[in-house]
């Protein structure tokens, strides 16, 4: 069965993907943390084609990276890079641009009382404003047949976030159902970060029924339950999904429902099932028979 470790990887890139809307603690602002919204840089499209994996500088900066400079922490030093003149002395949030590869990170410092962090988180094209031209779009599909994880997930996460801003859902579909794992699972977690959700929930239910992928399978299903939380809709599926013979999707399903039932609305949660003629009961016994035959 899927553990929760699955879910952690697809949190960091969730987080990472609403991290332009983070709104810090109201007395940070006292001390002054400068912009909120990312600064768009308009330089055109993506520069030299070198995978992650290739370039001196990303290669050792990771997708995230978080440094808490009072506690005597420090980034990479290939940060200094990115920005060499600000990075420890001035308040901001704005992106910086790889000297080498022209590949963009989000820069973030916030110096407040007993806080003074500074992070970097890479960026996609589309997040940053820029757009893609047949050639870009054509590269990044040819990086998802590289065999480095980086560069499969940083390339998927381009071409989600590009079909997505389009709109073009059938492209986006098409990576939801790609033959690589990890292109897959970077659209499940990336789509249901967006904030137009309706045209892209029916995928989902798709992927949560038939992808041959447990880990796939079980972040589309927890990523569904977390962003769509209670609404009526959602705890439908979640409650169609119980008798599905697959024991993770049952036991993804149940663990929601059972989580929504304590935390939020048992009632609501109740009317789902009802609807399928079932009950909290259910939910509990189901849990307990996938547990007990670990
Ligand atoms: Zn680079």
């Amino acid at each position: 069965m899927a553990g929760p470790a699955g879910i952690e990887p697809a949190l960091k890139v969730l987080e990472t993907s609403v991290l332009p809307l983070y709104d810090g603690p109201v007395w940070c602002l006292v001390v002054g943390i400068v912009a909120k919204a990312p600064l768009f840089c308009k330089n055109g499209n993506v520069k030299k084609r070198i995978p992650v994996s290739r370039c001196e500088v990303c290669s050792k900066l990771g997708r995230h990276q978080y440094a808490d400079l009072l506690k005597g922490e420090s980034l990479p030093p290939e940060a200094l890079r990115l920005a060499p003149d600000t990075l420890h002395t001035v308040l901001y949030k704005k992106v910086v641009t790889c000297p080498v590869c022209g590949r963009t990170y989000f820069q973030t410092k916030e110096v407040g009382f007993m806080e003074d962090d500074v992070e970097i988180t890479r960026a996609t094209p589309t997040e940053v404003g820029d757009e893609l031209s047949e050639e870009d779009l054509a590269n990044f599909y040819e990086d998802l047949n590289l065999t480095d994880d980086e560069d499969v997930f940083y390339a998927a996460e381009c071409l989600t976030e590009f079909y997505l801003a389009k709109k073009n859902y059938e492209k986006f579909a098409e990576l939801l159902h790609h033959n690589d794992p990890r292109v897959r699972l970077t659209a499940v977690v990336n789509g249901l970060a967006q904030k137009e959700k309706r045209p892209i929930i029916p995928l989902y239910e798709d992927v949560v029924k038939t992808d041959a992928d447990e880990n796939v399978r079980s972040n589309a299903i927890r990523l569904f339950s977390y962003n769509l939380n209670t609404q009526a809709h959602a705890l439908d599926f979640l409650a169609s999904l119980l008798d599905e013979k697959n024991k993770t999707v049952r036991y993804e399903a149940a663990t929601a429902l059972d989580y929504f039932a304590r935390n939020k609305s048992a009632q609501a949660v109740e009317e789902a099932l009802k609807k399928k003629g079932l009950t909290l009961a259910r939910v509990a016994k189901t849990l307990k028979d996938i547990l007990d035959s670990i």
